[in-house]
């Protein structure tokens, strides 16, 4: 069911974010059909997306032409112009898109996308800025927070741990996480069980509290 509705999706606005969006979901195997009113900006780009056009995606007419009215599925990522977002993302709820996601360059500009008809902001500064406070000292590999207090992380196994098994370990009492996956150096990662043994080089994907996680972290 490559081809099916559920498949195709409209990208508007081919900055860095819209193109880079743009490209993953095409090699992911998605229809994309993506929108610039810049023509230099869409011939960049035309080779590795399945459609491109150039509009101005704040006239009605000129969507409808496009048939993006007809799409279940759309992103929103135009950032710096404030109005042609906002417009673009209400004229996108006007068509009744179920699945609007927009790009939001403050969170007062995200409440806005949301009032208008968004039903997903997304703040790429801010939110990369947060993941990587908790990078910068090294404890972490990885952090992504799954909901507000609620994390998954990348770490290295503690050197406490070497050579003994996670149900030996009672990591769960001890620090209140799961350890869910593990990498052995030159594997690739798999489930974690209580017989699995920890060894030297070893990274772990844990879940836990974001205090659980990162007090486990520190502790490597
Ligand atoms: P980024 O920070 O990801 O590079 P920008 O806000 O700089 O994002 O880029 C957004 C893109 O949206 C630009 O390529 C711009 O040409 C495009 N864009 C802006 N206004 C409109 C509009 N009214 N219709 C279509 N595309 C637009």
């Amino acid at each position: 069911a490559k081809n099916d509705a559920a498949n195709q999706i409209v990208v508007i606005g081919l900055g860095r974010f819209g193109s880079s969006l743009a490209g993953e979901l095409v090699r992911r195997g998605s229809e994309v059909l993506a929108i610039d009113s810049r023509p230099n900006v869409v011939q960049r780009h035309a080779d590795e997306i399945t459609h491109t056009a150039v509009a101005d995606t704040t006239d009605r007419e000129s969507l409808k032409q496009l048939g993006v009215h007809q799409f279940h599925r759309a992103v929103v990522a135009i950032g710096t112009d404030l109005e042609a977002s906002i417009l673009t993302t209400s004229l996108l709820a006007d068509f009744e898109i179920g699945n609007i996601w927009a790009k939001a360059t403050s969170r007062q500009h995200g409440r806005i996308l949301q009032r208008v008809g968004a039903h997903h902001v997304v703040l790429p500064e801010h939110e990369m800025g947060e993941r990587v406070a908790h990078l910068v000292f090294g404890r972490m590999l990885d952090y992504i927070e799954l909901a507000e207090h609620y994390a998954l992380i990348k770490t290295h196994a503690p050197a406490e741990a070497h050579g003994r098994t996670l149900g030996d370990l009672k990591l769960r009492s001890k620090y209140g996480v799961t350890v869910v996956g593990i990498k052995r150096p030159d594997s690739d990662f798999t489930y974690a069980t209580a017989d699995t043994e920890i060894g030297e080089g070893d990274i772990l994907v844990v879940a836990g509290t974001t205090t659980q996680v990162e007090r486990f972290a520190e502790r490597v």
